[in-house]
């Protein structure tokens, strides 16, 4: 049995930021939110590795108690390459191959059709939604996505956030799949889609969460040493939904305290390449932060 079932990409990136470089290094959407939910949850990813993904990185994932009977193994393996300016709010893409993605059909094992929990993280809409259709019962699915399946995928994409009912954008996303600089527009038209609430997240400048009857503003992380952003999104998203699955309480305040957490495990992130910084990362750190976030927003 698992919590929370997710979607996303499970990748081998290549990455280049003014400070340092990866090559064929453990990404991947699924791969960081599932590791950042697992320090809430119980997650099991779906997706699909190729003959040519190191089997230490599997490893990895089981020894945190990640569940991969949803992974298989055919053809070859995601690949990202991107990179980042001093300003790395933005990963520039150079190159994009979906590998077996392309042909994927996504079989949910048994042991997943029970959650109560979906994380739609980055892949194609129409993958996110054949995984969405075998979960029985979710309490709550929460979708994610980014500039490339909005430039490629509009349409299906705009249809699976009809089915979600936390929709998270990053900024720029949010302004191009909407056509509008007002985010407060943008969330708007967002909201009208279906879902109960938008979180557009802000890179380092925080985050804002919206429903069509509240917002809330959560400040950013005054981090002094980042390394590489990659990934905070999805552990962004996997800390948020899987505080939200550990507690079992989807509340408008619970979804406010996700947002802290899910704010902190990304600010960790950045501190390294990879998934080098969430590897030696512990709960107790977590809340540490997530103390630190109450104290910078007292006034
Ligand atoms: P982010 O959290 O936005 O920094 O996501 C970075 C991760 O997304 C990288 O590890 C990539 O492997 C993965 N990724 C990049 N492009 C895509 C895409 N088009 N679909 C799914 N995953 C992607």
């Amino acid at each position: 049995m698992v919590d929370l079932v997710i979607i996303g990409s499970v990748a081998l990136d290549s990455v280049k930021t003014p400070f340092g470089e990866v090559r064929n290094a453990l990404g991947g959407a699924a791969t960081y939110s599932g590791f950042a939910a697992s320090f809430f949850c119980k997650p099991g990813i779906v997706a699909v590795v190729g003959e040519d993904f190191p089997e230490e990185h599997l490893k990895l994932l089981v020894r945190r108690g990640i569940g991969l009977e949803g992974v298989q193994r055919q053809g070859s393996t995601f690949r990202w390459q991107g990179y980042y300016e001093y300003d790395m709010n933005e990963a520039k893409t150079v190159r994009t191959e979906l590998g077996s993605f392309a042909g994927f059909e996504p079989n949910l094992p048994d042991a997943y059709k029970e959650a109560g929990y979906v994380l739609l993280a980055n892949i194609d809409p129409e993958l996110q939604l054949k995984v969405l259709k075998q979960v029985k019962k979710p309490e709550l699915t929460v979708m994610d996505t980014m500039n490339y399946w909005i430039q490629n995928k509009r349409e299906k994409l705009l249809d699976v956030m009809g089915h979600a009912d936390v929709l998270l954008l990053n900024d720029s996303e949010a302004r191009q799949l909407f056509e509008t600089p007002s985010l407060v527009k943008a969330a708007g038209k967002a909201l009208a889609l279906g879902p109960r609430h938008v979180v557009i997240k802000k890179g380092e400048h925080g985050a804002l969460m919206f429903s069509s009857k509240s917002h809330f503003s959560a400040p950013g992380y005054p981090l002094e040493n980042i390394r590489d952003p990659t990934g905070c999104g999805d552990s962004f998203a996997g800390a948020f939904i899987g505080h939200i699955a550990k507690s079992k309480d989807a509340s408008e305040a619970n979804l406010r305290k996700a947002i802290i957490y899910g704010s902190a495990v990304a600010s960790f992130n950045a501190e390294d390449f990879s998934l080098e910084r969430m590897k030696r990362l512990s709960m107790l750190e977590i809340e540490e932060r997530y103390r630190e976030f109450e104290e910078i927003r007292k006034f």
